[in-house]
């Protein structure tokens, strides 16, 4: 079942290596009820990663897309590699993702390669929402972490929650959920259910002025997006829910600030706020601009050759999409293509917009929790991500179109293409 346009997420999860990506991920597709199974990275049994070679290493090398369903949202999750020597596949993830959650280790705070992908992203203008995990380790500081992302990464995190507790130290204080700083309650998490299930409480007292500061913070970044609100804000030291959540959403998309949240990927604490926001806070494909190229068709073959063409994000336009990645499996290589614009349907012919052939679309998949799982279909849609078996010449960052309407995504200069955005 496909959602509609407005309820896909194309986003990315990405990391320092070992900040808990692969752990994050794999906790998301459980929740999204993907991975029925809550296998681990220390088990090797991870969704994501199903190349062997990738699992032994326990580096996330290649990017494969996963579809999962979280609240009547279709989230696609591309999995970027975290690995510094990937970089350049890193970058390749970020041309066909509309947003990311970054992964950072309560520990070791913003390392060199989180400032890596951060600067990646804000390359290629991917709105952000954070999670600062391992919430639960010894050492782990919430405060450092969220500075250190402030000020390593001169990026402008808001806080939507805080942890109860932080790994467990001398003192015996461990760390037992968030605190939801846009409804002012605290989700406390039982242990033994996997944190498949948690108790909502009043706030306790020994948390609540710190609450309310981290509060008064989120609500000031807020307020200050837009005069009404901010006047507003002064007279009754408070903003409407719907308000502060859709500024919060609007300034995400710009690029402005960053949703914050905390958690412990390993102990299932925090990550379904996360996939909640993924939805609340992250763009669809429509909050994205037409994609750019340029006609690939010379003029002696009736084209127009480097006259520049664009396609919003509609069924109603031609088709084209952009092959991201190929991965092969004993099913023979299995294309993955993000559908920029129109529908992608099997059994027809495509152009390859590099090559000048035409490819054939056999079969389409969507591609859910492994490529074991794959559910075949007849068509996919502008903004979604399909996997394609049949195209025989195409390679990554090849664009497939429609035959009659030429494009050749490769050329996009995609910062530029998302500033106009703003
Ligand atoms: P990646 O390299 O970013 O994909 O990180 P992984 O998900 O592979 O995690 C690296 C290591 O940290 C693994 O041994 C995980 O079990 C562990 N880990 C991940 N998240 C947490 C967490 O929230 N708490 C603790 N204590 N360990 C975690």
């Amino acid at each position: 079942m496909s959602a509609s346009i407005d309820h896909i997420r194309n986003i990315g999860i990405i990391a320092h290596i070992d900040a808990g990506k692969t752990t994050t991920t794999e906790r998301i597709l459980y929740y999204a009820g993907v991975v029925h199974r809550p296998g681990g990275v220390d088990e090797g049994t991870t969704a994501t990663d199903f190349d062997e070679e990738e699992a032994k290493r326990g580096i996330t090398i290649y990017s494969a897309a996963i579809t999962c369903h979280w609240k009547g949202y279709s989230i696609n999750i591309i999995d970027t590699p975290g690995h510094v020597d990937f970089t350049a596949e890193v970058e390749r993830s970020l041309r066909v993702l509309d947003g990311a959650v970054v992964v950072f280790s309560a520990m070791e705070g913003v390392e060199a390669q989180s400032e890596t992908v951060w600067r990646q992203a804000d390359k290629y203008n991917v709105p952000r929402i954070c999670f600062i995990n391992k919430m639960d380790r010894i050492g782990a500081s919430f405060n450092r972490t969220f500075e250190e992302i402030k000020r390593r990464l001169r990026a402008n995190p808001v806080a939507l929650q805080i942890p109860i507790g932080e790994g467990s130290t001398s003192t015996g204080v461990s760390f037992e959920g968030v605190i939801d700083l846009v409804k002012m309650k605290s989700l406390y998490y039982d242990k033994g259910s996997m944190g498949s299930s948690f108790e909502v409480r009043e706030i306790a007292d020994e948390y609540l002025e710190q609450a309310q500061e981290w509060r008064n913070k989120m609500l000031e970044a807020v307020a200050e997006l837009d005069e009404k609100v901010l006047e507003q804000y002064y007279e009754t030291e408070d903003i409407p829910e719907a308000d502060l959540l859709r500024l919060l959403r609007e300034a995400t998309l710009r690029g402005d600030l960053q949703p914050t949240f905390c958690g412990s990927s390993l102990n299932f604490i925090g990550v379904q706020p996360v996939l909640d926001a993924v939805g609340e806070f992250l763009p669809s494909p429509l909050d994205r601009p037409p994609v750019e190229g340029i006609n690939p068709q010379p003029k002696k073959r009736g084209g127009d050759a480097g006259e520049p063409e664009s396609r919003a994000t509609s069924v109603d336009e031609p088709v084209c999409g952009l092959v991201f990645k190929i991965q092969t499996d004993k099913h023979g290589d299995l294309c993955f293509i993000r559908v920029y614009s129109g529908q992608l349907k099997s059994g027809t012919r495509l152009l390859n917009a590099r090559t000048g052939k035409k490819e054939l679309i056999s079969q389409l998949w969507r591609v859910h929790a492994d490529a074991r799982e794959k559910v075949e279909t007849d068509s996919i849609d502008a903004g979604d991500i399909a996997g394609v078996i049949g195209p025989k010449d195409a390679v990554t960052g090849d664009t497939l179109c429609d035959i009659k309407h030429p494009i050749l995504l490769e050329s996009i200069s995609f910062p530029e293409t998302v500033i106009s955005m703003a």
